[in-house]
């Protein structure tokens, strides 16, 4: 079936989508993005990632493209014209095309990208077996709470991580604590069954998955901690998770090629993926249902 896109107004064939050559996304990176998941034709916390999108465009002092309201029908018209039930929406926002100039274009028009296509998720065996990560320096600038389209340290990360073997790479500051991952936030269980994950700063992505984790957590009476963690710790830790809206939230059992607790997927990280996608109110699209045994 071919794929269709929303650029600037019109529905157009994937293929022959385009933004102009001096769009400021293209020359400087001067753009911000969203991604959200649609699972069972359920757009997962989309009112999370649209505040979450307006406070990047808010940061940069980029205009919204259109209402809210609007792109949030935009993206379904999208899902629906890729018959897309599980997948990802991406939407990308720049600043416009303009005669190359560092500084704002004086009346920008912003551009607008939604594309929408089908994924599974995760593979099974990333659930049942978990996943690996490596660490790397944190090489990115200082404004890690803005989705900015400049991904390149990301880029080179994962590039790393997929050379390595692993599924992601987790970054590390100068001072030896994790940011996050590269495109995921980083959770830890301690052996004292402590859920920590970094608090929101300017330090990383406020992952919206990570804050709705936090609140599932919350409700069920799980202890947590928001704050920095070592590599250190990280590798002593009883459970690892990742977070993010393409993966939910998926156990990791190697750090470093380091064995996490007994190597295995832990019940805390089992159970916080459930409680996501029970507030998210539908079944798991790896798993399927949970079929609890009495
Ligand atoms: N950190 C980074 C750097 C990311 O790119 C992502 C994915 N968007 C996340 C964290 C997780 O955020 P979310 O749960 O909103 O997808």
């Amino acid at each position: 079936m071919p794929r269709t896109a929303y650029v600037n107004g019109r529905y157009v064939a994937h293929g022959d989508a385009h933004v102009h050559i001096e769009d400021r996304g293209f020359q400087f990176a001067d753009g911000v993005y969203e991604v959200v998941s649609v699972v069972d034709g359920v757009f997962a916390d989309e009112d999370g990632h649209l505040a979450r999108l307006s406070r990047s465009l808010n940061e940069l002092d980029l205009p919204w493209p259109m209402h809210p309201m609007s792109l949030r029908f935009v993206m379904r018209e999208v899902a629906r014209r890729n018959r897309v039930r599980n997948g990802l929406v991406y939407v990308q926002i720049t600043r416009g095309a303009a005669p190359r100039d560092f500084r704002f274009p004086v009346d920008p028009v912003p551009t607008l990208v939604v594309t929408c296509r089908s994924t599974k998720f995760s593979a099974p065996q990333q659930l049942e077996k978990g996943v690996s990560v490596i660490t790397i320096p944190d090489i990115r600038w200082a404004r890690r709470d803005i989705k900015s389209v400049a991904l390149l340290p990301q880029v080179l990360g994962k590039q790393r991580a997929a050379e390595a073997g692993a599924f992601e790479a987790w970054q590390v500051d100068p001072d030896g604590t994790v940011t996050e991952g590269c495109s995921s936030n980083a959770w830890i269980v301690t052996q004292e069954g402590v859920l920590i994950t970094r608090a929101a700063s300017n330090r990383i992505l406020n992952g919206i998955t990570r804050l709705s984790l936090l609140a599932e957590a919350a409700a069920a009476g799980i202890p947590f901690e928001e704050r920095a963690f070592t590599v250190e710790e990280a590798y002593a830790a009883r459970e690892a998770l990742i977070s993010s809206a393409s993966t939910f939230c998926v156990p990791v059992t190697r750090i470093d090629g380091k064995p996490v607790g007994d190597g295995v997927p832990g019940p805390l990280g089992r159970r916080l993926r459930q409680a996501y996608l029970a507030h998210v109110g539908v079944p798991d699209p790896v798993t399927g249902p949970v079929v609890t045994k009495l």
